[in-house]
């Protein structure tokens, strides 16, 4: 379901923020992993549209038209043409050197820009580990991904997108040297 939030306490699954009250929100029914009956996970919906594309889907049509619900029925439609797109969730500095990119499985060295994945499983969202930036065109198999790294990763600035960007558009074979 579309609604706008009856009060402003209830955090977004995708972003882990709060969705202000009266905000329209997306919420998505599931069985109570706790017990009986049902549970309903709430997200922004630029949240419910990155990251749960099948169901915003099906329920955007039931909300009043607007160009910003067009938009994210476009951004719905990306995710599900490109499977791995809503798996995408920012990007950030690598912390530590330990990690191994899931696309060429090379470690991520520290203070290299990765793109952190998320992976929706048992209602849901669990970290799935990261890829190169200069790694995400194999990987998502789309460059248009600034969107979302936008939307994840509020803290980046202009000139951080811009790096991003620029390592994306590069690949790997510009990476880690
Ligand atoms: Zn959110
Ligand atoms: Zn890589």
């Amino acid at each position: 379901m579309i609604e706008p939030a009856s009060s402003g306490r209830a955090k977004c699954r995708g972003c882990d923020r709060a969705i202000a009250k009266g905000e329209l929100r997306f919420g998505e029914r599931q069985p109570n992993a706790f017990g009986e009956g049902e549970m309903t996970l709430w997200f922004h919906l630029p949240c419910g549209a990155y990251s749960r594309p099948e169901p915003f889907l099906e329920v955007q049509g039931t909300a009043p038209e607007s160009a910003e619900l067009e938009g994210l029925a476009a951004a719905a439609r990306f995710g599900i043409e490109h499977r791995r797109v809503p798996r995408l969730h920012g990007a950030e500095r690598a912390t530590s050197g330990r990690a191994h990119c899931r696309s060429c499985r090379e470690l991520i060295g520290k203070g290299e820009w990765r793109l952190p994945l998320v992976f929706f499983e048992d209602y849901r969202f669990n970290p799935g580990g990261y890829v190169h930036a200069g790694c995400a065109r194999a990987y998502f198999e789309t460059a248009e991904l600034l969107d979302r790294v936008r939307h994840f990763s509020p803290e980046l600035r202009d000139a951080d997108l811009g790096e991003i960007a620029a390592a994306i558009a590069a690949g790997p074979a510009a990476q880690a040297q």
